[in-house]
């Protein structure tokens, strides 16, 4: 099943094909999820939560009501799961759209407990051992966060295709920050032992 994907975001006609292709891709079933294209920015309201300024974020029953702009609080009120995809993101490039869509829908699957992060925290567990890991870092030292990262770059390739993902890459390394994110990206990436299957 697919997820519902509704919203006042301009773009909801252009990118619906593109956001199902996403689940239809991984052969998972959305059932119950909604996606949410706000045309709202809220990044300087300051009685709204922090989520909401975020590029996205996967809300589900039981967070907190507190801080949710009013026009969305029926919504969240009458659905378990949804990604809230926001305006600045949704004005961005295909590729990161799907990024960050897939990443959120990885987040998805794992709270439907399709996902098992054991070997990913194992592996994270004995590298940052090995490296003697501060502790800061960003979200890629997380199991969940990785796995999701690790599920986005696939699923970019599968649904818009390699030369398209390259590219992606490309505009993300050309910032320090990014670089840097991604060289650690690669690096964990590339010591993944091949029994951790994404
Ligand atoms: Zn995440």
């Amino acid at each position: 099943m697919s997820p519902q994907i509704i919203g006042d975001h301009v773009r909801l006609r252009e990118l619906v094909p593109s956001l199902l292709s996403v689940s239809a891709q991984v052969g998972f079933s959305a059932d119950g999820l909604v996606v949410y294209l706000d045309a709202m920015d809220y990044s300087n309201c300051t009685n709204i939560r922090d989520d909401f300024k975020f590029p996205a974020f996967f809300w589900r029953e039981g967070y907190s009501l507190n801080g949710v702009p009013s026009s969305l609080l029926p919504l969240m009120r009458a659905n378990a799961a949804i990604i809230w995809l926001s305006k600045s993101l949704l004005e961005s490039t295909m590729a990161r759209v799907i990024w960050v869509y897939a990443h959120e829908f990885r987040h998805f699957m794992q709270w439907r407990g399709a996902v098992s992060l054991m070997p990913l925290q194992n592996f994270l567990r004995e590298r940052h051992a090995v490296e003697g890991f501060s502790g800061i870092g960003t979200q890629l030292e997380k199991p969940d966060e990785l796995d999701s990262e690790l599920f986005a770059k696939r699923v970019v390739n599968a649904v818009i295709g390699e030369e398209a993902f390259a590219q992606y890459l490309g505009e993300c390394r050309s910032d320090p920050k990014g670089d840097v994110y991604f060289r650690r990206f690669s690096e964990l990436e590339t010591l993944l032992p091949n029994h951790v299957k994404v």
